[in-house]
């Protein structure tokens, strides 16, 4: 599995969308990405998180159904918040309430290319604005609530 690294490019900094649908090498990455979220008992990993600056990222849906996130862009959020805690491979031990869209619709691309448009509640819906966010150049602490970051490390 890939080591994790902390990637927190300037804001501004959007990670190219990819275009190696149906290729080996995705599928190569992808099954890595997923090894190394598993190993981190995560709920979601990007790309750039691992080191490949592309618009690919992962999600751990109803916590058993792994999606496949290319290109994934919110579409829709509903007005209504919730405030949830959440963590971060790239800050192990790390978390902080954050203020997110109950809803969203996410249009995004399968492996093999095609649109796919899902809509997430909840947890899910959380999974997916953090990962969008990391292939934005944001982390979760941008948002956190001031003060609510805690250090669990041991
Ligand atoms: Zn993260």
């Amino acid at each position: 599995f890939f080591f994790l690294m902390i990637r927190r490019p300037p804001r501004s900094t959007l990670f190219p969308y990819t275009t190696l649908f149906r290729s080996k090498k995705l599928f190569k990455f992808l099954k890595d990405m997923e090894e190394t979220m598993f190993h981190a008992n995560g709920v979601g990993i990007a790309a750039p998180q691992v080191g490949l600056n592309d618009r690919v990222a992962l999600a751990l849906v109803d916590n058993k159904k792994v999606i496949v996130l290319i290109n994934p862009e919110i579409i829709e959020a509903s007005e209504a918040m919730e405030i949830g805690e959440e963590g971060c491979l790239s800050l192990p031990g790390l978390w902080g309430r954050v203020k997110r869209h109950k809803k969203v619709t996410v249009k995004m691309q399968n492996f093999n290319g095609e649109k796919v448009v899902m809509k997430f509640t909840g947890f899910n819906a959380r999974i997916m604005q953090h990962e969008i966010d990391h292939l934005n150049g944001g982390l979760y602490i941008d948002r956190a609530e001031a003060g609510s970051i805690e250090d669990k490390n041991e």
